[in-house]
């Protein structure tokens, strides 16, 4: 028996399933497939942080593969292409995955599932439910979070597992390392990828400095470390269970103090939850320009102005501080992300997706549920019956950087490479443009 396990979003041994089902292989195949995402919205490929964190996490992965014996196997392609290849040359028997909630991901799957004639098994992801613990069929999803909290927030969560203590050996191949970054840490926000590095700040944050205390309040803080956190990057790759962070949480309630900081990090971690469920229901709804609601919505869309946008080079000086924290850090607050979305949907009449592209390019956590969910949220095409949020910039500014420290932090920031494709020949793109396409 010839095993291959495609490695995705789950890049860790720990509370990882899938690892498990191979005990009894005599070879196992460990693989990753670098994205190569499709020009979509004007940007193309991954943003200089993303590439690098991703491939931190990637080196990390290989030296834990390595020290059990295994290898990694990073190659460029589609899966569409390269699964059927390797599967014919190495000749496996059976692969496994992690489910990944994209509607891409789903798409690949199903068209691999069609064309080997080999069993794929599909295991837990990096969820803290299945969809078999829910009171309700997953279709049924609730479309607004409240109700979907309600229903879910008291079910139990299963304990995560620990790394496997064997893995079988990898096939005789070719090994490469992993070609480093060109693109080092950025010193506003040096976060490392790789489990060992989200281990330290987990209990950094939660046991060391006791920060989950005092989260409620500081979590919209601006920079990172200060205030949330900052967990998303290793949670968005799968170098971190959100298992693991939901249960360290309740031992540190159950072991010192209980408050309500400490349950809204649980709070969040449900919304986590709930935008990656919506996404395996709504599938390419949700990147469609009327969302899930299927809103008509015309945008007198300007590409001046989402360039001045994306460069951090708008009216607004706090957005454009934050637009240079995220392509010269690949993060942003949650706060931040809500003004600077916010500003490019409601001042600058801009197309939602534009935006959400630009964050998928360049943010270290990107997460598509999380991320199309949010700007479906705030652009009110998503399910919230409220419609659309806009946030009053000039308040915002007023609340969270008072002094302006933070926007004069980035002021004299300008990004190393041109932000976005400027190819008049792709504008405007209508409304039957949609991923899937
Ligand atoms: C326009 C927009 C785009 C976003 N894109 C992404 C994305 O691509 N990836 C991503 O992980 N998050 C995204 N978020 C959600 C949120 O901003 C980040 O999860 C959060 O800022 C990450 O920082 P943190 O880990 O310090 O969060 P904390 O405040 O410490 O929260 C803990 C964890 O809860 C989850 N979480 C917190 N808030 C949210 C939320 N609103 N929605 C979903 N999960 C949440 C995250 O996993 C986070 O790591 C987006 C929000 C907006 C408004």
């Amino acid at each position: 028996m010839r095993h291959l396990h495609w490695f995705q979003q789950d890049l860790r041994l720990k509370d990882n399933p899938a690892l498990r089902s191979h005990a009894a292989a005599d070879s196992l195949l460990c693989v990753y497939l670098m994205p190569r995402p499709k020009p979509w919205c004007n940007t193309v490929g991954l943003g200089p942080q993303r590439d690098r964190f991703l491939r931190e996490s990637l080196v990390a992965l290989q030296s834990e593969l390595q020290a059990l014996g295994q290898n990694l196997m990073v190659l460029e392609g589609s899966p569409e292409l390269v699964l059927p290849d390797l599967v014919a040359k190495f000749g496996i028997t059976e692969i496994s995955l992690s489910r990944c909630h994209g509607y891409h991901e789903a798409k690949s799957l199903e068209f691999l599932e069609r064309k080997l004639e080999i069993p794929i098994s599909v295991h837990r992801g990096n969820t803290l439910f299945e969809p078999e613990d829910f009171p309700f069929e997953l279709q049924d999803i609730p479309g607004v979070f409240s109700p979907f909290r309600r229903r879910v927030e008291s079910l139990n969560i299963n304990k995560p597992l620990a790394e496997p203590e064997y893995l079988p050996p990898p096939p005789a191949a070719q090994y490469d390392d992993i070609p480093p970054s060109l693109h080092g840490r950025h010193p506003a926000l040096p976060l490392p990828g790789g489990p060992a590095a989200a281990e330290r700040r987990l209990h950094q944050f939660i046991e060391v400095e006791r920060s989950i205390t005092r989260y409620k309040e500081t979590r919209n803080c601006l920079d990172g470390m200060d205030g949330s956190s900052t967990l998303s990057p290793w949670l968005a790759n799968g170098n971190l269970s959100v298992r693991e962070v939901a249960h360290r949480i309740f031992s540190f309630e159950r072991d010192h103090t209980a408050n309500e900081s400490t349950y809204w990090l649980y709070f969040e971690l449900l919304w986590r939850e709930f935008f990656h469920w919506r996404a395996v229901v709504d599938h390419h709804k949700l990147f469609r320009i009327g969302g899930v609601a299927g809103k008509t919505r015309q945008t007198p869309f300007e590409p001046r102005q989402f360039a001045r946008w994306c460069a951090g080079d708008t009216d607004y000086p706090l957005v454009n501080a934050l637009m240079r924290q995220l392509v010269a850090t690949g993060w942003m607050s949650n706060r931040g992300r809500q003004i600077a979305a916010s500003c490019l949907i409601h001042e600058l009449q801009g197309d939602w997706r534009f935006g959400a592209a630009f964050f998928e390019k360049h943010l270290i956590d990107f997460d598509v549920g999380s991320n199309y969910g949010n700007w479906q949220y705030i652009a009110g095409v998503g399910h919230d019956p409220r419609g659309g949020r806009q946030f009053n910039l000039e308040k915002q500014a007023q609340q969270h950087d008072p002094e302006g420290l933070f926007t004069r932090k980035w002021d004299g920031y300008r990004a190393p490479q041109p932000l976005y494709i400027n190819d008049a020949a792709d504008w405007p793109i209508t409304e039957t443009d949609s991923r899937d396409a």
